[in-house]
């Protein structure tokens, strides 16, 4: 069992109305009708088809740092992914593919990389949750994304009840998506990540990073370095995992970035004429990715705006929406989250969307 993940200290009783909180980076969730682990792929499809045969909802849960699950719980099986490890499958001279399993932590993963001189993942370093989970929103941070270097992802497919293969190309992976998320359809057995042998990092592309690690946007810097500075950025964001840090309590982003088409980007511009250039950047085609973050505090939501009940903003991000006291229902944390998408479409017309994946619940 690991070790990294929210766990309860002793056995858990999926009757306890506290259980998926108690599995969930939020600590937010009702009782599930039913608790499984799994600790292989061949479990993981098994403890499933079982759920399936016994007519069962199914919710697959792994790190629990992206979903926000409703007081009422679960009414199904939860299945706790912890399937660990990772291995070689195919190596060149320039690359090493390595097979993931997908329970697997994503920074443990992020940090063999690393030491191994395998560049690729290293912008990635201390995103929570598994490796299984990241290609179902394309996992991406500093300027890197899983949809780089994932080359395939073994699935069992729910619908026709086999396991199967989908390459990179086919799993739709866009900007925080992909034919994964939202859909019951697939359960992510393991994921193959092509990564390059290499002691420095890819081309830097996140301004911020660069500037950080004292380097030109474009510049290579060894692994070790690259990891180090994103998870002192991300620590100062509250953006990796710490159990004495109220402002971690959170999934991360609780808004994506609204990408908005060029008209309706210029009607943002006109209601933010006051606020100088809101900060954007260009999409593929004709688009405009604008900051959430911005819109959110702009809006009048600063940092550590509170909600209903314990709930407020992190005091550290304006995007992450935390359990403050750590005993708030789900339904403070989703007030607050309408709060914010109403005030912020009331103030600049533009409408947010949760980046969190929600379960039993709606904003
Ligand atoms: C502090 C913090 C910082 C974060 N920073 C980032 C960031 O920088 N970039 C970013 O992209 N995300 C970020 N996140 C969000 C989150 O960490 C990632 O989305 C992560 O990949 C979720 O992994 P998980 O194992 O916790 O997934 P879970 O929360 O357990 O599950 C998320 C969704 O994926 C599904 N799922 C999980 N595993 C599988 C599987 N094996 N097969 C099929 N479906 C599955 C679940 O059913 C659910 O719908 C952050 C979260 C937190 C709390």
């Amino acid at each position: 069992m690991s070790d990294v993940y929210a766990e309860p200290a002793t056995g858990a009783d999926p009757t306890d109305p506290a259980t998926l909180a108690r599995y969930t980076t939020l600590r937010l969730g009702g009782a599930a009708g039913r608790l499984e682990t799994a600790t292989s792929a061949d479990e993981i499809v098994q403890k499933v088809r079982e759920a399936q045969s016994r007519d069962e909802p199914v919710l697959v849960l792994a790190g629990g740092s992206n979903v926000v699950i409703g007081d009422q719980g679960f009414p199904g099986t939860v299945v706790l992914i912890r399937s660990r490890g990772f291995r070689v499958v195919a190596e060149d001279a320039d690359t090493v593919t390595v097979r993931v399993e997908a329970g697997e932590p994503w920074d443990d993963l992020v940090a063999a990389t690393v030491e191994r001189g395998w560049s690729g993942l290293e912008c990635l370093s201390g995103v929570p949750g598994s490796a299984g989970a990241t290609p179902i929103q394309n996992v991406g941070a500093y300027g890197q994304e899983v949809a780089e270097t994932i080359t395939a992802v073994e699935a069992y497919d729910r619908t026709h009840g086999a396991v199967v293969r989908i390459e990179a190309a086919d799993c739709g992976f866009a900007y925080r998506g992909s034919i994964f998320k939202y859909s019951d359809r697939w359960v992510v057995l393991t994921v193959d990540f092509r990564l390059t042998r290499s002691p420095v990092s890819g081309p830097v592309r996140y301004a911020e990073l660069a500037r950080a690690l004292g380097v030109e946007v474009g510049d290579r810097v060894p692994l070790a370095d690259a990891r180090a500075t994103v998870l002192r950025l991300r620590a100062g964001k509250g953006m990796v995992l710490d159990a004495d840090d109220p402002d971690t309590r959170s999934v991360g982003s609780f808004f994506t970035n609204p990408v908005l088409e060029s008209e309706a980007y210029e009607l943002l511009q006109e209601r933010a004429a006051d606020l100088g250039e809101p900060p954007h950047w260009s999409g593929a085609g004709d688009v405009v990715k604008v900051s959430a973050a911005w819109l959110i505090d702009k809006a009048g939501f600063g940092k550590g705006y509170a909600g209903p009940d314990g709930v407020a903003i992190s005091s550290k991000h304006t995007l992450a929406l935390t359990n403050r006291s750590g005993t708030a229902p789900t339904a403070a944390l989703v007030a607050l989250a309408r709060e914010i998408r109403d005030g912020v479409h009331d103030r600049f017309g533009v409408t947010l969307h949760p980046e969190p994946v929600l379960i039993n619940c709606t904003i």
